[in-house]
């Protein structure tokens, strides 16, 4: 049989069939009342985790699918389609930002307590690396943990962390020796109940449904195991996983992207001006192409960088070109539907209207476009080339 597409197969078909409809039937619908409520319910991870979607990735001795990555990048796309940049954002933090950590470097006993429960959406995972005074200049974090015994003592603050009002633990980025700059940073996991955190719920222009707290850490105690992997090597497990990071946000932001195109047609399609339906217009059907064709060369590369990445190759070039160029694309793209949307667009019952403010911080989140700059910059410009953290650390 002819295959239609390189790296999908029928069995990714259909799953891409069952996740839309779960999409469309259980989300779509929510979308005011969580947008407005500016929460997720804890009841909805806990409906994904029964149909398996939070565990796709992972090994099933931890109840996870053990599916190949080409399942993840579908259910990326289609989680994309809810036109809710918080939830997608809510979603894939936890599952491909947060607890990837633990997976991949994690103890058992910690993939027990915390992967095992998150895979199951019993409890809800945060990713704590940014902080009020540094976000794109990791080394620079203040958060510090020292030993006491067999506990870290926590102290410092993170912010414009997702899942942070209302998720259960954190896995954190703390400074374990912080004289040694990138080599003294350690990951940990931290429930987020825990006395000494307070967190304080940001408002934000969009990911209305995402929360979004700044946690302040007050001689937080935390048992030492539970450090993910070694100590010290948090700032390496963090360079490594940031290529998955920034391949997720790029394949969500080529999905947002299609989905802003597609309301923009039927709208084409149905409104007139001038007594001709306002697609008729050349102005607007050469705009389309455009677009359309701008969407559809960001979703090639992006499916070839994945492809390197399910080849094992250390892909930081390409992954940094994929955020940079799919983050700002989005942001062209929806600007651009939203103009033939004319006045409506500016109108909050318009979905259009809610992507223009969740497309704004794609370029930013996540490592902005001029981080991303930076190191397309070093690649290309100062021939630095980047080894796995498994095998080693940057050359
Ligand atoms: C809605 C939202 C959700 C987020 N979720 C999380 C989360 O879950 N967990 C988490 O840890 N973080 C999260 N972040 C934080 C995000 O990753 C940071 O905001 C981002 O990395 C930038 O850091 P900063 O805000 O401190 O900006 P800064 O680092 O202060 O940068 C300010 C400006 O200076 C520019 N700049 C900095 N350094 C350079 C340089 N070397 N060359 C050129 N320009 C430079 C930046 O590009 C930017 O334009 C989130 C942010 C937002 C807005």
């Amino acid at each position: 049989m002819k295959r239609s597409s390189l790296y999908f197969t029928e069995d990714h078909a259909l799953f891409r069939q069952s996740v839309r409809q779960f999409i469309d039937q259980e989300i779509v619908p929510q979308t005011e009342e969580w947008e407005t409520k500016r929460r997720i319910p804890h009841s909805i991870f806990r409906r994904m985790g029964d149909l398996g979607y939070l565990g796709l990735p992972f090994s099933e001795e931890y109840g996870g699918a053990g599916a190949d990555f080409w399942f993840s990048v579908v259910f990326l796309e289609e989680l994309a389609r809810c036109g809710m940049g918080g939830f997608a954002t809510a979603v894939s933090v936890h599952e491909y930002m947060a607890i990837n950590h633990i997976a991949k470097a994690g103890s058992t006993d910690l993939k027990q307590r915390y992967l095992v429960p998150a895979i199951k959406g019993e409890k809800i995972a945060a990713l704590g690396i940014t902080e009020p005074d540094t976000g794109s200049d990791v080394s620079a974090i203040r958060t510090s943990a020292r030993l006491d015994g067999d506990e870290y003592v926590i102290s410092g603050a993170k912010t414009f962390i997702s899942n942070g009002t209302y998720g259960d633990f954190i896995t954190l980025a703390v400074k374990t020796k912080p004289e040694a700059g990138t080599n003294g940073i350690s990951l940990m996991v931290v429930d987020l109940e825990s006395a000494g955190i307070s967190r304080t719920k940001l408002n934000k222009m969009g990911w209305h449904s995402s929360d979004t707290a700044e946690i302040r850490f007050d001689e937080v105690r935390v048992p030492a195991t539970n450090l993910i992997g070694m100590q010290h090597m948090g700032f390496y497990y963090l360079m490594e996983s940031l290529q998955l990071e920034r391949l997720v946000a790029a394949v969500m932001a080529v999905s947002g992207a299609e989905l802003a195109l597609e309301w923009t047609l039927n709208y084409l399609h149905e409104r007139e001006a001038f007594g001709r339906k306002i697609g008729m217009f050349q102005a607007i059907r050469h705009k389309i192409a455009d677009v359309a064709t701008e969407i559809e060369v960001a979703r090639q590369f992006v499916y070839h960088t994945c492809w390197l990445f399910t080849q094992g190759e250390v892909v930081v070039k390409e992954c940094s070109m994929a955020k940079l160029h799919t983050s700002e694309m989005q942001k062209r793209v929806v600007d651009t539907c939203l103009q033939f949307f004319g006045g409506y667009g500016y109108i909050e019952d318009y979905p259009i209207c809610r992507a223009y403010r969740d497309a704004r911080v794609g370029t930013i989140a996540g490592g902005t476009s001029e981080i991303m700059r930076e190191i397309i910059a070093k690649v290309v410009m100062d021939a630095v080339t980047y080894k796995g953290v498994y095998e080693g650390r940057k050359e």
